[in-house]
């Protein structure tokens, strides 16, 4: 495997909050004094009452609690709007960019505090308040952040439903948090085409016990007509003719949940993470702020969606408690062309980047072209986040994307873990392709192995990590067993990630997958990351998924599925060209036993290829594939299964 550094550029020191030797004085201070550190820090937010108390947390087996500035109380909407309006109350807060491209807003600080108070009025009249459950099933739109500030200000609490998610889905997620008000739109835009929304909440509480939710608030996107339940359903825009813009901001303790939050489903059932107020925020702020180098007047464009963690806090709370102008987008990277990204970086004067891997390796498929035909000169740091960034997609989004000017963050994190957690930092990290490099202020990693012994220096193992940061979660929502179940049980005192790691001789922490994607074959232990890494370096492939299967003979054999770039033929030739070309790179232990060419891939609606899928298909038993609902694009399966390498 490569390991090229990039050292610290000069230019990226220049008027960085820290530098490497600030880095490791703050990193010591905040594990040596977590109290001191976070004390100090925790007052980055403004608080309606202080705290006195700091860390109070505890991941005893049987008696895991976690609480942060636990007597203190304060208001989330408030630290991101309310506070910032004397001094910036005509500053763009939210630049929205719409699906099409002709189609673009600048909301201020002041516009989104009128906004927001009306949406909370609104929400109000319907019955709700602190400690109720909101669902959110919201395109790309500036509403998306009113209802989730509207709630924070009200103290209920919200769970976003990514837009594209099946009425089943959406069922379960109301149902499993009990929420009685539903927040939708007629239809949602994407790429040109539309999404029925209204529609997929009527079928999903047609599916939940009569009276299930009280109220749908239908916010007008399109103007498509859709069916309305008279009693239950109104349009926003009437609803909020009806109230005032003022609304104050309730104080919640710092332990109140903000929101609950359900994972990306891509190992198993989904969990309903939840986030609580004060240490999220401090958290989300603090991460914000350092790991992209944020500064005054800076435009930040984060490319998630709201419905998933980095939408949460790094679209919406950590960017406005900033005082920052963040960018929202409602369409999607190739839409109406490849060279989409761009262009909106050039319209708006993007200073700061942060996409997804996924993203990058879609958009490398399509070459340079449609990058270079725009400037770019804006950018000054790039992010990366969700799954390992392969070398070579790195080194395409450094060199193509950024010019070899930017830094490029890779920020390896969790929904559980509120925020980012290892990490560059622009100034102060050298940077090595593929790897997450170093742990945030506050975060100990610990790299333990298979029987939970801990292991020291350079070493292959499972990544933990071994006390609480502000930003953690707190619960699964109603199931604090299974909360202790799954991250505190397998190795006890430690917070589990489920993610396996390396740590090389610099300290640095190389993410190789999960846990369960690490294969044994002939008794090697391999990370599926490496393969795939060195099948997409080859000139042909866009993406690859790599799994294990039974071997007779090996125990596990090596199963990968392979997406070719535009243009591409998948022949057998193509075959034996790739088996050797993995051979030659990382060894004849690593090369493939079957290749499957297949247009697409199973992925998550964040876009992380659903591995569990691929590997029932690799073993030749599909006919429990468990729930794929939470899947972006059902039909791939189907052609998977049709063409699958390895029948039994
Ligand atoms: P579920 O927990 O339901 O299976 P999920 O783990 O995909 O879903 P997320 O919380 O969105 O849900 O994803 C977190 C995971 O994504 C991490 O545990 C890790 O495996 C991967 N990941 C995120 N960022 C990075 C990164 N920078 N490098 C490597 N892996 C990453
Ligand atoms: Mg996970």
């Amino acid at each position: 495997m490569s390991e090229k550094v990039v050292a610290v550029q000069d230019a990226w020191r220049q008027g960085a909050h820290v530098d490497d030797a600030k880095y490791q004085e703050m990193y010591r201070a905040s594990v040596s004094d977590p109290d001191g550190f976070w004390g100090e820090h925790g007052r980055r937010i403004d608080w309606m009452t202080p705290f006195t108390k700091v860390k109070d947390t505890s991941f005893a087996p049987g008696n895991v609690s976690i609480k942060w500035f636990d007597d203190g109380k304060t208001n989330v909407a408030y630290n991101c709007i309310d506070r910032h309006l004397e001094t910036r109350g005509d500053q763009t807060a939210i630049i929205w960019e719409g699906d099409d491209p002709n189609e673009s807003r600048h909301i201020t600080y002041r516009e989104l505090h009128a906004q927001v108070c009306r949406m909370a009025n609104v929400l109000r009249n319907r019955g709700v308040s602190k400690g109720d459950r909101v669902t959110i099933y919201l395109p790309m739109i500036p509403e998306a952040a009113y209802a989730m500030l509207a709630c924070a200000r009200l103290g209920a609490i919200h769970s976003i439903v990514f837009g594209g998610f099946s009425p089943d889905s959406l069922a379960a997620r109301i149902q499993g948090c009990e929420a009685k008000v539903v927040i939708t739109a007629d239809e949602g835009l994407r790429g040109g085409r539309k999404v029925p929304l209204k529609a997929n909440v009527d079928a999903a509480i047609g599916r939940l016990p009569k009276d299930a939710v009280d109220h749908v608030i239908v916010v007008r996107r399109t103007g498509g007509s859709v069916a309305m339940e008279p009693g239950r359903d109104v349009y926003y825009h009437e609803a909020a003719e009806q109230v005032t813009d003022a609304c104050p901001a309730e104080a919640v303790e710092a332990e109140h949940p903000l929101f609950i939050l359900y994972t990306s489903g891509s190992t198993g059932q989904p969990k309903g993470v939840v986030h609580t107020t004060g240490g999220y925020l401090v958290y989300a702020a603090m991460t914000h702020e350092y790991v992209f180098d944020y500064r005054e007047g800076d435009v930040y464009w984060c490319t998630a969606d709201v419905g998933w963690v980095t939408g949460h806090s790094y679209i919406v709370y950590g960017p406005l408690a900033n005082g920052a102008t963040t960018l929202m987008f409602e369409g999607i990277p190739t839409y109406p062309t490849n060279a989409r990204f761009w262009e909106v970086i050039d319209k708006h004067k993007v200073n700061i980047f942060y996409t997804a891997p996924t993203a990058i390796r879609s958009l490398m498929g399509a070459g340079e072209g449609p990058v270079k035909t725009t400037s770019r000169a804006s950018l000054r740091v790039l992010g990366s986040v969700g799954e390992p960034i392969n070398p070579e997609a790195w080194d395409w989004y450094y060199r193509v994307v950024g010019d070899s000017r930017c830094p490029i963050v890779d920020t390896w994190w969790q929904t559980e873990t509120g925020g980012i957690l290892i990490t560059p930092l622009p100034g102060a990290t050298a940077l090595k392709p593929g790897s997450a490099t170093r742990p945030f202020f506050g975060v100990q990693p610990v790299m333990v192995d298979a029987e939970g012994k801990e292991i020291a220096g350079p070493c292959e193992g499972n990544l933990c990590i071994k006390d609480s940061w502000p930003g953690q979660m707190r619960t699964v929502y109603g199931d604090h067993e299974r909360f202790e179940q799954t991250y505190f049980s397998t190795y006890p005192n430690l917070y589990f990630t489920g993610d396996g790691a390396r740590r090389d001789a610099d300290g640095f922490y190389w993410i190789t997958g999960r846990v369960d994607d690490v294969i044994n074959v002939s008794g090697h232990r391999m990370g599926t990351a490496e393969v795939e890494s060195s099948l997409v370096a080859h000139a042909k492939v866009a993406e690859a998924a790599v799994v294990g299967f039974p071997h007779n003979v090996k125990g596990q054999g090596i199963y990968a599925y392979v997406t070719l770039n535009e243009g591409e033929e998948g022949d057998e030739a193509l075959r034996k060209e790739l088996v050797a070309w993995v051979r030659k790179d990382i060894g004849p232990i690593a090369s493939p036993d079957l290749i499957q060419f297949a247009p697409g891939l199973p992925k998550t609606r964040s876009g992380k290829i659903m591995r569990r899928i691929l590997r029932k298909i690799a073993e030749d038993d599909f006919s429990t594939l468990g729930d794929t609902s939470t899947l972006a694009d059902p039909a791939v399966v189907d052609d998977l299964i049709e063409n699958r390498q390895n029948r039994a």
